[in-house]
């Protein structure tokens, strides 16, 4: 999506570590306008699978999944990082490894919220190592739910968690793609 990458290339700053920051339009301040062109986009590719939720983790998913959701008309369920705190009843849980903090957390989500009959499409800002993806996929297959697909924003191909996606068999769809990052140029993949 070449709206994405120009954005990436003016906006986005390089970290130590591989990491991206996009906090001007996705992490921290939104551009919703842009997000709703991201939404339409994963409509655009997913809009045949019948997907009757959107699922993505709490806190940097939930803008993107929000206006993803808007397109698709139907309800976007966030997985929770504390479960302990603030939510109630049986819920379906998972580990992940973080990989901005490298700590292991638990994502849950209610099972009030995740049916067997759902048609689930995962949706993320980033993906890196794969970690919190395969986690989402793990946690909607507990619930018996059908997992159409994932949209991530951006992938940074050269972390490996794409191939590691893929290799579930659970169709992957990146809108811009990362092949190569060095301290002050961003490669996209064609
Ligand atoms: P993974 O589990 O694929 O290694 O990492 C995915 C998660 O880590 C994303 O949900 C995102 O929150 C965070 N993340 C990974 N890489 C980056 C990055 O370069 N920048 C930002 N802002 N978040 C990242």
């Amino acid at each position: 999506m070449k709206l994405l990458a120009d954005r990436i290339k003016k906006d986005g700053k390089i970290y130590p570590g591989g990491v991206l920051k996009v906090d001007s339009f996705l992490n921290h301040q939104v551009d919703a306008e842009l997000l709703y062109k991201v939404g339409e986009e994963f409509y655009r590719l997913f809009k045949d699978e019948n997907v009757t939720k959107i699922l993505t983790a709490e806190v940097s998913g939930i803008a993107v999944a929000s206006l993803a959701a808007l397109c698709f008309k139907v309800p976007m369920v966030f997985a929770k990082k504390n479960r302990g705190s603030n939510m109630s009843g049986d819920t379906y849980s998972q580990e992940v490894v973080s990989f901005t903090h490298g700590k292991t957390y638990e994502i849950a989500v209610s099972k009030e919220y995740l049916k067997p009959e759902d048609r689930v499409l995962i949706i993320d800002d980033f993906l890196a190592r794969g970690n919190a993806l395969i986690g989402l996929i793990e946690l909607a297959k507990q619930s018996g739910a059908t997992v159409v697909g994932a949209g991530v924003v951006i992938e940074k191909a050269f972390q490996g968690g794409g191939e590691m996606a893929r290799r579930t068999g659970i169709r992957v769809e990146s809108l811009a793609t990362i092949k190569e990052m060095t301290d002050d140029t961003i490669t996209f993949a064609e």
